[in-house]
């Protein structure tokens, strides 16, 4: 079967490049193959009760389907080139973004509208946090919220799917160069296409790293981030997320000079389990409905790991120390602060002791036995900079998850167009290694498909 363009993966890049094209080109024939689920038939097993942790599904609705890795994601849309991605680089800082707030305008069209946009712009948190040696990145911040997030996938599927032909449950095996264009085979099918939009995600790493070796395309190692997922009475950052909603906080650790930052903070929200390849680890993500809510607020904080030569495996290094936490474990570890610094394991006791209650089952122990020392340092020394502005965050009952940790693909090479080394192939959103985040991937979707629509 021919199609004009084929986009792998229905993660936002994969949405938005669908979305933008077809809307420029109503008569081009597109279509969207997506090895996960329609967006009404994802749904992870993990119910609190009969099933409590991760039972390693073929494929793990909480990372792919429509929507992808940002389905069931807390929504949190940063408008900014301080962190998130590196598309500027590619694109300019103006251009990256005006398609983010393009974005934004399409996700208000389709249900968004009445979330509210937090920014950091006049923000009084700044000073305080300089005078503690915290440094808070500057971004406006569109929350919205597991539920919302939801609505709008929804509404958006529901705009594409007469103008869009998508493949649910279509993993793509390979593809390969055709006399004229690219040849998409899944199973033992195949599909022809004249442009062919890679948009796999993080949950698409190992394939787009065999992809890019069969198909000559040069990549660079990226880092990976390492840390854990604190939880703590929302109180004790109510001041910060009440107005800013997300902070991202840098702080340089004094013993080592490396950078602590705090990431994906999520008010009121619970923690979850991650499943990168059949590795658990932890994320966190919240609802905008109220009665949703609960009364403790996650965030994470990472240390940031680049290896030089002639290490290359930055994220096989992280996947390590996952792996580590999961034998121990059996999955996510959950230890106290106050545990933590005494030298000592959690246990169960301790933890249905504490004044906070868990919002994710996980097995209590010591994170001292996975992470490496240098690391633990680093958030250690990160917890107690941050009870100076959040006092209570170094309380002893504070919950640390572990390990969380951020995969970075390797970054692809391609130019500003977002086109490979190979004409009419496109590479972008986190699979591409230069995006990491929501807005930035949807932005990397909308350029390619206004480059894609200039040339034809
Ligand atoms: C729990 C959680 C919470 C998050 N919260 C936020 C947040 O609040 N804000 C934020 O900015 N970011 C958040 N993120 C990150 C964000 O979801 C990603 O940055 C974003 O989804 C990247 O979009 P993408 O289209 O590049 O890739 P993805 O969303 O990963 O989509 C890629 C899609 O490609 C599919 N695919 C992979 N390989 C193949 C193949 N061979 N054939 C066919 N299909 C394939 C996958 O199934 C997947 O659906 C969160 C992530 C998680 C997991």
């Amino acid at each position: 079967m021919n199609f004009d363009v084929i986009i792998i993966g229905a993660g936002p890049g994969g949405i938005f490049s669908a979305y933008e094209l077809s809307a420029l080109m109503p008569k081009l024939k597109i279509a969207v193959f997506e090895a996960g689920h329609a967006l009404d038939k994802r749904s992870c097993p993990i119910d609190g009760e009969k099933i409590k942790s991760c039972i390693g599904c073929k494929s793990c609705s909480i990372m792919s389907g429509f929507g992808g890795a940002g389905a069931f994601s807390d929504g949190k849309y940063n408008i900014t080139n301080d962190f998130g991605g590196t598309l500027y680089e590619y694109i300019g800082k103006d251009e990256a973004l005006s398609l983010m707030r393009y974005v934004d305008d399409i996700n208000m069209e389709h249900g968004g509208a009445g979330t509210r946009l937090y920014s950091t712009a006049g923000t009084k948190i700044k000073k305080t946090c300089v005078q503690h040696d915290l440094h808070l990145l500057d971004a406006s911040v569109r929350h919205l919220g597991t539920d919302i997030n939801y609505v709008v996938l929804e509404n958006l599927y529901n705009s594409l799917r007469d103008r869009v032909s998508f493949f649910f449950d279509t993993p793509v095996d390979t593809v390969k160069r055709a006399a004229s264009g690219y040849e998409i085979v899944t199973g033992d099918k195949s599909y022809f296409c004249e442009k062919c939009i890679i948009s796999v995600g993080r949950s698409g790493s190992k394939w787009m790293e065999r992809t890019c070796r069969e198909l000559n395309i040069p990549t660079k190692s990226n880092r990976v981030d390492i840390g854990v997922r604190v939880e703590l009475p929302a109180e004790v950052f109510s001041h910060l997320t009440d107005e800013l909603y997300e902070s991202k906080i840098v702080y340089c650790t004094k013993e080592y000079g490396d950078k602590v930052r705090t990431f994906c903070m999520n008010p009121r929200g619970v923690v979850v389990n991650e499943n990168t390849n059949g590795i658990i680890t932890v994320n966190g993500h919240s609802y905008e409905d109220p009665a949703r809510q609960t009364a403790n607020t996650n965030f994470a904080l990472l240390v940031a790991k680049h290896f030089s030569e002639p290490f290359k495996d930055s994220n096989g290094y992280g996947e390590s120390i996952a792996r580590l936490s999961n034998m121990l474990g059996g999955g996510v570890i959950v230890q106290r602060f106050g545990d933590l610094i005494r030298g000592r394991r959690s246990n169960q006791n301790r933890i249905d002791e504490a004044f906070i209650t868990p919002t994710l089952k996980a097995t209590p122990g010591d994170l001292s036995l996975v992470l490496p020392k240098r690391i633990l340092d680093g958030i250690i020394e990160m917890i107690y900079a941050l009870d100076k502005i959040a006092p209570g965050t170094a309380n002893d009952d504070t919950l640390l998850y572990g390990v969380e940790v951020k995969f970075y693909n390797m970054e692809v090479e391609v130019n500003s167009d977002l086109e490979s080394c190979l004409e009419g192939l496109y590479i972008i959103g986190d699979g591409s290694g230069i995006t990491h985040s929501l807005s930035h991937a949807s932005a990397s979707g909308v350029h390619v498909a206004r480059r894609i629509a200039a040339e034809k």
